[in-house]
């Protein structure tokens, strides 16, 4: 019996109306909202029929993990979130963990219980990082790649330790990496999420394949001329640091075209003394660039920074780079990518169409320690999300149920074909 797009569909809007106000969604991890919408989630596993012999426990990272037991030990997973940022959408997260049971429930229906293989749901613990600024903390947990000494200095805007917040949820920080003993036998990694972003909806598709989440290269840059008069100084005689980070701006966007699905951002720029009567002497941008590719995230750095050499030459100043920050690309399993688009063409009847993610999602976390991982997307209406207007057609939702059922299925025989 496939999974119920209709109760699917019922159950988010049900859990939005309990954990929504005004302004949006408020599942805001640790928090008393959070722990409501973990609650109602609960409270459908208790309506499921005691033959199901599902299990139910909190990892020591707060991870949400829902077992039903197979002939087998080997898991298939099936995840996401249910924390929201504030004033957050009605799916982001929800749509892949209430799915995730709807298609559970169907294993354990037409299996009577017992499927040839272990299936199980989790809820990652804080995706978002909202409160305290830490994103994918229970999947890094997991992975192995969480960083206690500095989750231990975070604070909220009320002052609130990240250390206190966990406490209250019962997660001691100090052992959050025991999350890792969740790794054992997991053959396979899903996640059904919103695109967020317009790629889908601009192609009029529903539905897509996802390639991998995009790498990302952070860098401080420092254009130092000289401060002068700006009425003494002849216009030949200037060293003007904006010029230079002005002309990278603008370098950085034929740098980026050159590749498909690459993107670079100027995101900020200060200049000093920032005067209107001085000519600036220092100017102090950041640049964060993207790409599925490793080389081809180190071909935008290296051309950025070739660049930025050069309008400095030319400009009579100097540049100096400081990294902020480096994420590996994290290419998802070839041969579930080709399931994931063979699942959408027969749920469509239509081609799939494959795309890179430029967020990070819970699913590139464990992709990173080697599991066989894939995502699918679901189109965004507008390509907005982290905003109480999120949306997505009911009618793209069910064939992302429909889809993603038929995906579970598909990498349920695959794990069979693959030697133990
Ligand atoms: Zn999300």
């Amino acid at each position: 019996m496939p999974a119920d797009p209709s109760r699917v569909i019922a159950n988010l809007r049900e859990l939005a109306a309990l954990t929504s106000d005004a302004n949006g969604a408020q599942r805001v991890a640790f928090t008393a909202t959070w722990q409501r919408a973990r609650d109602w989630f609960a409270d459908k596993l208790a309506e499921l029929p005691a033959s199901y012999r599902i299990e139910r426990h909190r990892d020591a990272a707060g991870n949400s993990w829902v077992t039903l037991p197979g002939a087998s030990p080997k898991s298939l997973v099936l995840g996401s979130h249910l924390d929201s940022v504030p004033n957050g959408g009605w799916l982001d997260g929800a749509l892949g963990v209430v799915t995730a049971l709807e298609v559970l429930c169907g294993i354990a229906r037409d299996s009577d219980g017992r499927p040839p293989f272990t299936i199980r749901v989790v809820d990652w613990a804080d995706e978002e990082g909202a409160r305290f600024g830490r994103s994918l903390f229970g999947s890094s947990a997991f992975a192995g790649t969480h960083t206690i000494a500095e989750d231990r200095a975070r604070t909220d805007a009320n002052g609130v330790t990240m250390e206190a917040a966990l406490a209250e949820c019962g997660i001691e920080i100090d052992r959050i990496g025991e999350a890792a003993s969740e790794r054992s036998n997991i053959a396979a990694y899903l996640e059904l999420h919103i695109e967020q972003g317009p790629v889908l909806e601009r192609l009029g598709l529903p539905l897509g394949a996802v390639l991998g989440t995009k790498g990302v290269e952070r860098h401080a840059i420092t254009f130092l001329g000289e401060t002068a008069h700006s009425g003494s100084t002849p216009m030949a005689d200037r060293r003007d640091a904006l010029a230079a980070a002005a002309r990278l701006a603008l370098e950085i966007r034929p740098i980026a075209m050159r590749h498909t699905d690459a993107v670079c951002t100027m995101g900020s720029l200060k200049t000093f003394p920032g005067i209107v009567t001085a000519v600036v002497g220092r100017a102090e941008a950041t640049l964060d660039q993207r790409d599925l590719d490793a080389e081809v995230l180190a071909t935008l750095l290296r051309e950025a920074q070739q660049a930025s050499r050069r309008f400095a030459d030319e400009e009579r100043c100097t540049v100096e780079w400081s990294r902020i920050l480096s994420i590996e690309p994290v290419p998802f399993h070839p041969e579930l990518i080709e399931l994931c688009r063979e699942a959408i063409v027969e749920t469509l009847g239509a081609p799939a169409h494959s795309l890179p993610s430029g967020p990070l999602h819970d699913a590139a976390e464990v992709a990173r320690l080697g599991v066989p991982t894939v995502m699918m997307f679901a189109q965004s209406l507008r390509g907005i999300s982290h905003n109480k207007i999120e949306d997505t057609r009911e009618e793209h939702l069910s064939q992302a149920v429909a889809a993603f059922d038929r995906l579970a299925a598909k990498t349920i025989a695959w794990i069979e074909s693959q030697p133990d």
